[in-house]
């Protein structure tokens, strides 16, 4: 089956109101890889821009990026292959095809956002996040709030999943499959972290009418640095 694209991810969720490190053991790239990243389209403002974004997930890991803009300087191999056009969402982590033309990240969204330096550093890091496989922190085992505070991202899944999968019960499924909680034994797991770049906006009702407010957040947090050391180990370039 082709790779899922695990993050659907529209403007109204980036201005929504929805927010640890969660990261998926079989999709982790080796240790020490520098990851292939080539940009299939876009143009070098959008380049540049990711170009710049990007890296701040590495730097403190032994992984690393290397960019190339467009087919014709990228070497055989490409791990990261980023398209500007369609939707928004990545592959998550390492999905060994390194030979494919397809995009494995999608930022359609990038080009409306220049000149919103929040909105575009939180696009580009959350669906950085997914390629380096870390998933939703909402799906982690130890999400505090109960599957009920997640049927708003359903239901904003279901919308936007109908733009690539006209019939509306196979979106449906396709959501609840892609918001199914994770595994304790499939994932890395810190606590929950409500400031990490891999939340949602999301407003989440507590009952005697308290809620809890998750923000979009647009920088890495303390444990999404944390635990790009820690399970991908230290900086040694
Ligand atoms: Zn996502």
């Amino acid at each position: 089956m082709r790779n899922l694209f695990v993050c659907l991810l529209l403007l109204a969720t980036i201005y929504a109101k929805t927010e640890a490190a969660v990261l998926v053991k079989d999709k982790r790239w080796p240790a020490a890889s520098q990851l292939n990243v080539v940009f299939i389209d876009g143009n070098p403002k959008l380049w540049q821009l990711v170009e710049t974004v990007a890296p701040e997930w590495v730097e403190n890991s032994s992984l690393s990026f290397r960019f190339f803009r467009g087919w014709h300087t990228a070497p055989q191999q490409t791990h990261i292959r980023v398209s500007f056009q369609s939707h928004n969402g990545s592959v998550l982590g390492n999905h060994h095809d390194f030979t494919s033309k397809q995009p494995t990240l999608v930022l359609s969204l990038l080009p409306q956002l220049l000149g919103d330096d929040a909105a575009a550093r939180r696009l580009i890091l959350h669906e950085f996040g997914h390629a380096l496989g870390f998933e939703h922190e909402f799906l982690s085992p130890v999400w505090p709030y109960g599957r009920g505070s997640l049927q708003a991202v359903i239901e904003q899944c279901v919308k936007q999943m109908k733009a690539l999968q006209p019939d509306s019960k196979q979106a449906l499924q396709d959501c609840q499959r892609l918001n199914q909680p994770l595994a304790k034994d499939k994932v890395l797991h810190t606590v929950f972290d409500e400031f990490s770049i891999m939340n949602y906006p999301l407003t989440i009702q507590l009952g005697q009418g308290r809620t809890k407010r998750i923000k979009a957040s647009s920088k890495l947090s303390f444990l999404d640095r944390y635990a790009i050391s820690r399970w991908y180990g230290k900086a040694n370039h």
